[in-house]
């Protein structure tokens, strides 16, 4: 057992022995789960122990080919069925979600290495709500887009990344179902297995085959998605290098594109805050998820007064932390998603000492197997660092000090990412001013990391186009005539 060196608890672990995995998982194609056609598999691996979960099909050009195929011969009809009966289908595979919470929930934090209290209380509920929210819209796109005639694209490719696979899946699916498009969604190669649970629920809500297909495999499926002629829309969420390839490789294309891509999330503490609640505000902003999170607030602006006050209390606090077993439910911080991505967030801490920065890491102690990384925050940072500029994607927080509001916007503003940013103070005045100011997609005023299916979510400038989320996420799947 693994517990933080300053405190000890009592282990709360969530039992696996009910939950049914398989050796293997193939395609889910038109209904049916079928190998792939070059016979190749991948492994998908617990990052908490390095063990091997399951094989996993990996899906070639031809696999792509066959689902795109398949998701055209079922478009005619789910386009044309009338909205109430789609929501229909949408609201059961909501339902079946909520019924298998547990499961979705313990295998999201085996296959991912993110604490069960969140699996448990936000991925999964929030899963379920996005199918709940977009069932209801399913049947009122008229009142949605009053006056005007909208039709649905045809096959969308969908891309996804491994922070919060099941969510991240909701988030592409239910839209696209509700305005009446088909769907080929690739899962990230290191947690394909609640797409794959996602799939069996489908199949048992008897939703019509072929209207929703699911390959799994590397960049290389998905670069086949994206390079498919007869997909009429891709929407990606992931990094923003493959983003940018992305675009490159739909450029003259008439493929409609929405990006979900990086951040740099400023979160900003001025001094007439409620300071223990920023306190709160800032170890969830960075270190909920592991810090696997695009909008996360990893730079951390607190106004000059009540820094040392701020950031003795954020040690103290960083010191209860339990690092350890995702499947403890007393665990704050799980396990580093993939080997490479902790090498990643090792490099960025090297870097971070190289650039001179003043480190600070609770005693934790980490366990042998399995990739994990400490909470980290680094203080004596400034707007030119790699650490304060580059997304880490880790539990990694850069601290800087400010005096005006000027000041901080000025420095929040400066990264190439826009995709949030966190303010904490007791005045609306300064919330209303700041948001109209900071060019981020989502402003959270006295909390931060807050989701909710209706509403809207995206970036500006690297961090993306195109809005997910709400009565703006039905717009990317819809063509106005
Ligand atoms: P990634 O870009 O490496 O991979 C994302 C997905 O794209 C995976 O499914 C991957 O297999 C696929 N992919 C990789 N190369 C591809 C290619 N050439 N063509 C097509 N598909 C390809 O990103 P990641 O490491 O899985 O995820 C982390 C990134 O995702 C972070 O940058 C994070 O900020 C971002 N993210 C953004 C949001 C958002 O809403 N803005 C949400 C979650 C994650």
């Amino acid at each position: 057992q693994v517990f933080n060196a300053s405190w000890s608890y009592e282990a709360a672990t969530e039992s696996k022995d009910h939950i049914q995995l398989k050796e293997q998982y193939e395609l889910f194609i038109n209904g049916e789960f079928i190998p792939p056609v070059d016979g190749n598999y991948f492994e998908t691996i617990n990052p908490a122990d390095n063990q091997v979960i399951s094989k996993i099909a990996e899906a070639s050009d031809e696999d792509v080919d066959k689902a795109v195929v398949a998701a055209e011969k079922a478009f005619k009809k789910w386009s044309e069925m009338p909205g109430k009966e789609r929501g229909k289908y949408i609201f059961r595979i909501a339902r079946l979600i909520q019924e298998r919470a547990r499961e979705f929930s313990v295998i999201e934090s085996l296959d991912g290495g993110k604490p069960i209290r969140e699996s448990r209380d936000i991925d999964i509920p929030l899963a379920a709500n996005h199918f709940f929210y977009y069932a209801g819209w399913a049947d009122k796109l008229s009142y949605a887009f009053p006056n005007r005639k909208v039709k649905p694209l045809g096959v969308a490719g969908q891309i996804i990344p491994w922070n919060f696979p099941l969510l991240m899946a909701a988030w592409k699916i239910a839209p696209a179902l509700a305005t009446g498009n088909t769907v080929v969604l690739k899962p990230a190669e290191t947690t394909p297995l609640t797409a794959l649970k996602l799939a069996e629920i489908i199949q048992e809500s008897g939703l019509p085959k072929g209207v929703v297909n699911i390959v799994t495999g590397a960049g290389i499926t998905g670069a086949a998605i994206v390079e498919h002629p007869r997909i009429q829309k891709i929407a990606f969420t992931g990094s923003t290098a493959v983003g940018k390839y992305i675009q490159k490789a739909i450029a003259g294309t008439d493929k409609k594109l929405t990006l979900e891509l990086g951040g740099k999330g400023a979160n900003i503490i001025f001094e007439d805050a409620a300071i223990d609640q920023a306190v709160e505000g800032i170890i969830n902003a960075i270190f909920f998820n592991q810090g696997h999170v695009c909008c996360a607030g990893s730079r951390l602006f607190v106004q000059e007064s009540v820094a040392k006050l701020v950031i003795d209390k954020l040690k103290d606090r960083m010191n209860s932390l339990i690092l350890g077993d995702p499947l403890d439910k007393n665990t704050d911080i799980g396990a580093i998603n993939s080997k490479k991505q902790l090498e990643t967030i090792e490099g960025y801490i090297k870097i971070g000492l190289d650039e001179g920065g003043e480190i600070y890491q609770p005693a934790c102690i980490i366990p042998e197997i399995g990739n994990w990384c400490p909470p980290t925050l680094f203080l004596n940072v400034s707007q030119s660092h790699r650490i304060v500029q580059e997304e880490i994607f880790g539990p990694v927080l850069a601290i800087q000090t400010f005096r005006t509001v000027d000041e901080v916007i000025e420095k929040a503003n400066n990264t190439p990412f826009g995709l949030s940013a966190g303010v904490w103070t007791e005045k609306g005045s300064k919330i209303f001013y700041m948001t109209q100011k900071l060019r981020a997609g989502v402003v959270w005023a006295n909390t931060f990391n807050k989701f909710d299916a209706t509403s809207p979510f995206g970036g500006y400038k690297e961090s993306g186009f195109g809005r997910e989320g709400g009565l703006h996420g039905l717009k990317p799947y819809l063509k106005f005539e």
